[in-house]
């Protein structure tokens, strides 16, 4: 059994088809990219996934049908997303934020010792822990958000662009850090723009056009991909 099994998604909006019956499946402890350009319906995929669009198809997570399940119990069964844009609330301060992530969590002496580790993770969080989180950089935003995620200790992450707008020594920082969370046995679905990054760090991926499923394998095979490096590794 496949931790998320993904059949037949479909997404419209209005007459919009953004996603166009695809089929994607997350092993336990794998880290799984899907790239594809702007538009091509990655985002979406997501939060179909999450329960934040409707959808028709199937979305099975652990074994069970997500259908119908609203996005705080999908969350609290141990499926975090990173939304693009990162989510984070901007008046708050970093520890704040953190906190937020674990909100609905009632062991509290886990909690702290979450904080920590999400602290020995971050240091820069650490250090800013005091700070609104509006006033952060864009990669220590994108800290945050990560942070704040693993805070509800997930089974299952979705990252949305996690390299969207930053400088290229902060995309570093971050994929080593999502790299980490990934040794960790934390089960991570990437979606990025970025194939080259997503192509290195992930063992398997789908690329995704207008909205289907046009190629899928290991990534080292779809990095070495005439197709994939024309279009998406600018060759
Ligand atoms: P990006 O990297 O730009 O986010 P993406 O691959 O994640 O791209 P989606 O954001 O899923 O793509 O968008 C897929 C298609 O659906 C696009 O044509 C987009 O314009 C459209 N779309 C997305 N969200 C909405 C919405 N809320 N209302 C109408 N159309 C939408």
């Amino acid at each position: 059994m496949s931790l998320l099994e993904v059949k037949d998604l479909k997404i419209h909006y209005g007459g919009i088809q953004a996603v166009r019956g695809i089929e994607l499946k997350v092993e336990e402890g794998e880290l799984v990219c899907l790239i594809g350009a702007n538009g091509a319906g990655k985002s979406s995929t997501l939060k179909g996934i999450v329960g934040l669009e409707p959808h028709g198809g199937e979305v099975r997570y652990a074994g069970a049908s997500l259908k119908g399940r609203p996005t705080h119990r999908i969350a609290a069964a141990g499926v975090a997303l990173v939304p693009e844009g990162r989510g984070i609330f901007p008046r708050l301060t970093v520890a704040e934020n953190l906190a937020m992530g674990a909100f609905t969590r009632r062991d509290q002496a886990a909690v702290r010792a979450d904080l920590d580790h999400v602290y020995g993770l971050f240091p820069r969080l650490l250090e800013r822990r005091q700070q609104t989180a509006g006033l952060l950089s864009g990669g220590e935003q994108q800290m945050l958000a990560i942070g704040r995620a693993l805070m509800s200790r997930p089974r299952l992450l979705l990252l949305d662009e996690p390299s969207m707008g930053l400088a290229p020594l902060m995309v570093q920082k971050i994929y080593e850090t999502i790299q980490m969370v990934a040794r960790e046995g934390v089960t991570i679905l990437l979606v990025e723009q970025n194939a080259h990054l997503a192509l290195k760090l992930s063992s398997r991926g789908y690329v995704m056009e207008s909205g289907a499923i046009t190629l899928s394998g290991p990534s080292a095979e779809l990095a070495a991909n005439p197709q994939v490096r024309a279009a998406y590794l600018g060759e």
